[in-house]
Formats: C-alpha cells, sequence, structure tokens
C-alpha cells in the first residue's frame, strides 16, 4: 500500500521499508529479529509490510539498537532523498584513495579559485588519509 506524503500513516511506510533494509543487511531473517528484539514474527512482518502498523517509538529503538543503526537511519525518508548527487572521482596522487565529490561542492571551489588566480581547470583537495594532492580522476 502506498501513502500519501500528507498521511500520517505516510512513516510507517517508509521506517518499515528501513527496517527490512537493515534486517536484510544484517543477513536476519524476520524471525531471528523477533527473537533478538522479543517480539512476534508477525509484529516484525507487519511492520515491515506497511500495513500501517503502528509501533512505539520505544519498539523501534529496541528494533534499531538490534539492527546496529541510529533511529536517524532507520527514521530517514529514502524519497526525499532519491535525487541522485553528480560526483566526479577524485584521486590520492600519493595513496590512490579515491573520493567521489559532489559537483555542488566542486563549483564552489571553483568558483573561489576563479576569483584567486589559477589556471586550472579542477580544484584540487586534500587527501583525508594522507594529505596528499587529490586530482580528478581522468575519464
Ligand atoms: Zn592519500
Amino acid at each position: 500500500m502506498r501513502f500519501n506524503r500528507n498521511d500520517e500513516n505516510y512513516v510507517y511506510g517508509f521506517v518499515g521499508k528501513n527496517i527490512k533494509k537493515f534486517r536484510k543487511m544484517r543477513g536476519l531473517t524476520q524471525d531471528e529479529l523477533a527473537e533478538l528484539v522479543n517480539y512476534s514474527p508477525s509484529f516484525i512482518a507487519n511492520i515491515e509490510s506497511s500495513t500501517h502498523q503502528t509501533f512505539s517509538l520505544g519498539a523501534l529503538w529496541r528494533i534499531a539498537s538490534a539492527l546496529g543503526v541510529s533511529l536517524h537511519e532507520i527514521c530517514y525518508d529514502n524519497n526525499l532523498g532519491s535525487k541522485k548527487v553528480n560526483c566526479t572521482t577524485y584521486t590520492c596522487m600519493r595513496c590512490s584513495n579515491s573520493i567521489d565529490m559532489p559537483i555542488e561542492v566542486i563549483d564552489i571551489f571553483d568558483f573561489i579559485y576563479t576569483i584567486g588566480k589559477s589556471k586550472e581547470i579542477y580544484p584540487t583537495f586534500t587527501c583525508p588519509k594522507c594529505g596528499g594532492k587529490l586530482i580528478p580522476k581522468k575519464k
């Protein structure tokens, strides 16, 4: 069932989906998770099936703890952040560490560079691992 975002039951839909996602990432079955948190397997099944099974904040806390995730992660509405972030891959010249840098961040630095002087097409960054120079990976 799909809920409208204006419907308060909407929250049970995406939280249920998150619980299912994290449970699978941990390689747990519904029964195993139920066992861990001491709830019935049908309760877990209902939460995940978006039948708009309501649950308490305490229950959510217990489930999040059992899955090793924060309440923030389990309450995150993925429908809001499904927009793909455009990135350019930067590679460290010293340790080959590679980092995906969002275009928006590069643009801000690029702007600062332009005000400065620099003929470099892309701004460079410092590697968080070794302090080396990060340069954009050649396509
Ligand atoms: Zn490095």
